[in-house]
């Protein structure tokens, strides 16, 4: 997925034109993944931009940054003004807000006490992460030959650049075994979640997900979905999931900022039937909520811009 350009990026406290948003070839980041990030999205709505969760997003980077013992420079009003800065003058309507703060240049070696830390947030259009085909008719899923990482190796509910080494190698393999997305189990054998999502087993009406603890990252996307499964009268649960239990499921689904709400339609080629009538329906109603169409979740919408 190529990035299409905006006009400005926020970098330390300015906004910056985007071919000058910069950093030296020895930033700290970039050779030992020492940066946490974020992904929200914008969505045009009848009163304007509206940042989904925007808050939530600020606050689990803080949570990350605090877990990587990474000092962020700017609290959380401060990013919250810049977010919606930026979105302004990118002149956006819709888009995607990548937050990012990392150790930058002017150490080497894994000692961090003493390395900068750079923050910066980009926005830029982006239409559905895994397809408008996989949205509709469902994706397919692999089971990856990778496993999640160990919470207790590198904590897998801090969104940290370097961990994503494990997503990307599960993300490949899936691609290039002829699947849309790949599922990674944790050491154990339980369900984690997908490379950059997470994921929801429907059984007999209950809605069923591998909770934080499996090595699932605590998905704000998944949290919303969550909210209006229970609202809608569904039983909602974290629970440890087999691979069999999604063999076996009514419906299986996957959650992301990116992804939005996604239909599987199978796991290691064993057909789950695609977009089912709870998929649907929720999909229809955080579809509604995005749009600020539904007053009861308008407190999940920040106008930006
Ligand atoms: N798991 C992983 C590994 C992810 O990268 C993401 C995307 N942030 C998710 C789950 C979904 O989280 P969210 O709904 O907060 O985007």
């Amino acid at each position: 997925m190529h990035i299409p350009e905006a006009r400005v990026i926020w970098m330390d406290g300015q906004l910056v034109p985007w071919a000058d948003a910069q950093v030296h070839v020895l930033s700290h980041a970039l050779h030992y993944g020492t940066g946490v990030l974020e992904g929200t999205r914008v969505y045009a709505t009848a009163a304007g931009p509206m940042a989904f969760r925007l808050e939530e997003h600020v606050r689990r980077l803080e949570r990350s940054a605090r877990m990587l013992r990474l000092p962020l420079p700017y609290d959380r009003a401060a990013l919250l003004t810049a977010s919606s800065d930026l979105v302004r003058e990118n002149d956006l309507t819709s888009c995607y807000l990548r937050h990012a703060a990392f150790f930058g240049y002017g150490v080497i070696g894994l000692d961090t006490r003493e390395a900068p830390v750079r923050t910066v947030i980009a926005a830029w259009e982006m239409g559905s992460y895994l397809g408008a085909e996989g949205e509709r008719h469902g994706i397919t899923l692999g089971t990856s030959s990778w496993r999640r990482s160990d919470p207790n190796a590198a904590p897998t509910a801090a969104k940290a650049t370097g961990p994503y080494l494990n997503s990307v190698l599960a993300k490949r393999e899936a691609l290039e075994s002829g699947y849309d997305e790949a599922l990674l189990l944790n050491r154990d054998g339980y369900v984690a979640e997908c490379s950059a999502e997470n994921v929801f087993v429907i059984r007999d009406g209950a809605v069923l997900t591998p909770p934080s603890s499996a090595g699932a990252l605590e998905g704000i996307t998944a949290d919303s979905v969550r909210t209006l499964a229970a609202d809608l009268g569904h039983r909602v649960e974290a629970v440890n999931l087999l691979r069999s239990d999604l063999y076996a499921a009514d419906e299986v689904f996957v959650t992301g900022t990116a992804a939005g709400i996604v239909p599987v339609r199978s796991l290691d080629r064993r057909d789950i039937g695609g977009p089912g009538p709870v998929t649907e329906r929720l999909r229809e109603l955080l579809n509604a909520v995005t749009a600020g169409e539904e007053p009861r979740y308008k407190h999940w919408l920040t106008p930006v811009g």
